[in-house]
């Protein structure tokens, strides 16, 4: 669970406001994204696997809880990197579960890109193409002893 695979899940979220900055990014990235496996929220998951033909699996769309399934697969460890290009210009109506998975991305320790230019140096690093060693912070410190077999 704690290694990043050489083929990485890697997750698309884009607020609308952002949805046409995300289209771009991955259609530069075309070639090296179809070496990996994409996962997103409804609608930005739609327009990608459309507008490039790339295979996308979809979660719900964000305000009906896809922003919640994705943090849910990042605490299983099934999701590797986050890409989510939030809008800071509009307020969100499912503003509480977007800071939950970033909340989420954090405490996994998984790479995450808001805007552009860290996607740009993200996608750019020889990690993307190696397995990579996340340490994680201590997370049966945080728990009581019955809740231990929780960490799965
Ligand atoms: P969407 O969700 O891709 O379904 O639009 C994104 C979000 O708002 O979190």
């Amino acid at each position: 669970m704690n290694i990043i695979p050489a083929q990485k899940r890697i997750a698309l979220v884009a607020h609308d406001g952002r949805k046409d900055n995300l289209l771009e990014w991955v259609n530069f990235n075309r070639d090296t994204l179809s070496g990996h496996f994409l996962l997103g929220t409804g609608t930005t998951g739609a327009i990608v696997a459309e507008q490039t033909g790339l295979p996308v699996h979809r979660y719900k769309s964000g305000p009906l809880g896809g922003d919640q399934q994705i943090g849910a697969k990042i605490s299983e460890g099934a999701i590797d990197i986050l890409i989510f290009f939030w809008d800071p210009l509009e307020s969100q109506p499912h503003d509480p579960d977007v800071k939950a998975l970033l909340r989420l991305a954090v405490l996994y320790n998984i790479p995450t890109a808001c805007n552009r230019a860290t996607a740009d140096f993200l996608i750019s690093s020889e990690l993307m193409s190696k397995d990579y060693q996340r340490k994680l912070v201590d997370l049966e410190s945080y728990l009581p002893e019955v809740r231990k077999d929780d960490l799965g």
